[in-house]
């Protein structure tokens, strides 16, 4: 029997990933695998998988949830909390906090708006990001950083980047260095494009599976808390702002579409995984390597539209009734 509650216990939570994992597994709807990252086109299509970690209480996983896949921009929620906590509002200087209603590696919005990007979350936005935690420091140890506040947040020290996806982006990512240079030329970068651009790649080739990434996902569940260690990531009103962003902007031009169908902050990337936020419950995490055409995984945004059906999980508010 289906079960449908509104403060799901941890049995039934893992009776709904469970069910939502047993029933992908014979999806053939299920996108493409991104391509333009020849790394990224290799990826088996036939996988998912999903973690629940609760606030209070035990996480709760099926399927491939594992197998550690390429997190892309979820990253960019990750490197924002790193940027605020080094410049706070200054970096508002820089970048917007609108949706831009764009492609993620869109061009032409760039040029209207003077090199100043739309939002943190996409890849311009996320460059400046980058370009600021690279102050002071060389590209190398920039990296380091990131990868070890990821492990932080993940209480696991094995985080690592994919070298053969970053490499792979390095080599392909054409859009991503014209983004790089207009935004130079506009004098929104203080360092050269090249150094930049090996920060945001390889920060997208991290590798995670589901259960790491909901768990270092969860601070902003809890109000800028790092739940199992009782660390302060961030400020609350800062965990606050960036779930908002997630919300607006988080699936670029179907981020009115994620928050219509599922009513959560979420980030998407396009290794295929989506990080989803129920602020005061828990972190979640749902991953299949095939994507739509706006570059979010098709089943796993699925899988949230489920999830929050059975749970009612939602910031809009309690759902009495069913979604339609
Ligand atoms: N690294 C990818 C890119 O720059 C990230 C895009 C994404 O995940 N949406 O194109």
């Amino acid at each position: 029997m289906e079960v449908t509650v509104a403060s799901p216990t941890q049995q039934e939570l893992q009776q709904i990933v469970d069910d939502i994992a047993g029933r992908f597994v014979l999806e053939t709807e299920r996108g493409a695998v991104a391509d333009y990252i020849p790394e990224l086109a290799k990826v088996d299509i036939n996988q998912f998988g999903m973690a629940i970690v609760p606030i209070h209480g035990d996480p709760v996983q099926a399927g491939d949830a594992n197998t550690r896949f390429s997190i892309q921009s979820i990253s960019k929620v990750f490197t924002l909390t790193l940027a605020l906590k080094k410049v706070g509002v200054n970096l508002w200087r820089r970048v917007g906090r609108e949706p831009s209603g764009n492609p993620f590696n869109s061009i032409v919005q760039l040029e209207y708006e003077h090199g100043v990007p739309r939002n943190p979350f996409i890849n311009a936005g996320a460059i400046v990001v980058a370009d600021v935690i690279l102050a002071r420091q060389t590209a190398g140890e920039a990296i380091s950083e990131i990868v070890g506040f990821m492990r932080s947040l993940a209480h696991d020290d094995t985080v690592d980047v994919d070298v053969e996806v970053a490499r792979s982006e390095a080599r392909t990512g054409f859009r991503n260095f014209a983004l790089g240079n207009f935004m130079r030329a506009e004098g929104n970068l203080d360092h050269a494009v090249e150094e930049v651009l090996e920060v945001y790649f390889n920060q997208c080739a991290i590798a995670m599976d589901c259960c790491q990434l909901a768990r270092a996902g969860c601070y902003l569940a809890d109000a800028g808390n790092n739940g199992a260690h009782e660390h302060s990531v961030i400020t609350p009103a800062r965990s606050r702002r960036i779930n908002a962003l997630m919300l607006t902007c988080g699936h670029y031009d179907a981020s009115g579409e994620f928050a219509f169908r599922v009513g959560i902050p979420g980030k998407s990337g396009v290794g295929g995984g989506i990080l989803g936020i129920v602020p005061g419950v828990a972190a979640v995490t749902a991953w299949c390597p095939g994507l739509d055409d706006k570059g979010n995984s098709v089943l796993a945004s699925r899988a949230f539209e489920e999830l929050v059906r059975r749970t009612g999980w939602s910031v809009f508010g309690p759902l009495p009734g069913a979604l339609d």
